[in-house]
């Protein structure tokens, strides 16, 4: 059987570095000099080797290692790591409803059941999490690798990098060229050949009414309990949008062997944008998640060059207006400005493919 390595690197709580940094001095954690996938710069530490062996996921933001307990990012995993992450850690602890509170948010809610998923969100998270709660999903064929855990240090801030070994997925054969446009809403829309269009359904978060519901009970909590749920809240709110993105990869990975993204730098400017994209999962998705079940696939995936990909018109390349998912072009008229922008980056990539192989 084949099989494929994948690596997903998430953030350490600050509170955590000094532990880190002494088990640094104290030799519990040591230098390697390699590399490892996903992560450019930093220094990269190998646990001691009973660490390694000592380690299990105790909850969702949870992982102790050897002696060392550290709180850690694991909901930003991608479904099937942490399933299998879940598979290896008996005992893993979860809240009460999870499954359901999940589901919830994959489907219009009106004012009153919004009202009612508030109510037991908040009282599912004050009941506490507990063993014995069922995983959100089977865990796939493949297995997590705790000897392979890594500890990355980064200008200061430290993340755990874990790797997993999944059944390769039978590879495609040559398919087509898909260009990826990423937003919010929706989150990824992809543009193949002959109006080919694949687009992420509208996630369905708390809208005014609910965040109302919410923040009201907040009011009534102790403080800790207050950013528990908080925090559950925005775990939640990123697995429904980790959900659809999923739905779109298979998608994406059953049609296209070659995929386009934009070169976007999410790490290095600081905006609304960026903030929201890193909540709402895509961020996440389009530098880590799609490119490892691209290449686990045996496809490609490029990153061309961001500029005026949502500002000209993909037909006559005159720079047209866009306002919200609206496309006008002076020429071509009136297109969805999505599937405009994904046709543009998939164009670029085509250019960029021909030119190879001049
Ligand atoms: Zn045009």
């Amino acid at each position: 059987m084949q099989t494929t390595t994948t690596r997903y690197n998430v953030r350490v709580a600050d509170a955590d570095a000094s532990q880190l940094n002494s088990l640094v001095h104290s030799g519990g954690l040591l230098r390697q000099h390699q590399p490892i996938s996903g992560m450019t710069g930093g220094e990269v530490y190998v646990p001691e080797a009973a660490a390694l062996a000592g380690q299990h996921v105790i909850h969702d933001g949870l992982l102790q290692l050897g002696n060392t307990t550290l709180a850690a990012e694991l909901h930003r995993l991608p479904v099937q790591e942490h399933a299998l992450l879940v598979a290896g850690s008996p005992g893993y602890m979860e809240y009460p409803q999870q499954q359901g509170l999940a589901h919830g948010l994959l489907r219009p809610m009106n004012p009153a059941a919004q009202k009612t998923w508030v109510n037991r969100l908040v009282a599912s998270t004050v009941q506490g999490r507990a063993p014995g709660v069922p995983g959100l999903v089977a865990p796939p064929p493949g297995t997590w690798r705790p000897e392979e855990t890594r500890l990355v240090c980064q200008g200061g801030l430290w993340f755990l990098s874990l790797a997993f070994e999944l059944d390769a997925v039978s590879r495609p054969q040559r398919l087509g060229l898909m260009g990826v446009d990423v937003g919010l809403a929706p989150l990824a829309v992809a543009a193949g050949h002959g109006g080919q269009m694949l687009s992420t359904r509208p996630l369905h978060l708390l809208d005014q009414a609910g965040r109302h519901a919410l923040n009201s009970q907040l009011d009534n909590l102790p403080p800790s309990q207050r950013a528990e749920v908080q925090t559950r809240y925005a775990a939640l709110v990123y697995g429904a949008a980790q959900a659809e993105l999923a739905t779109l990869t298979t998608q994406l990975i059953g049609c296209a062997d070659t995929v386009a993204v934009e070169a976007l730098r999410f790490g290095t400017f600081r905006s609304n944008f960026v903030e929201r994209a890193r909540e709402l999962a895509v961020a996440d998705w389009v530098q880590g998640v799609l490119p490892q079940r691209i290449y686990a696939a045996g496809g490609r995936l490029y990153r061309v060059r961001p500029a005026h990909t949502s500002s000209r018109c993909h037909r006559c390349q005159q720079t047209g207006q866009r306002a919200g998912a609206v496309f006008t072009c002076a020429r071509c008229g009136v297109l969805n400005a999505h599937h405009n922008a994904a046709l543009n980056i998939r164009r670029r990539a085509w250019r960029v493919i021909r030119r190879g192989r001049r």
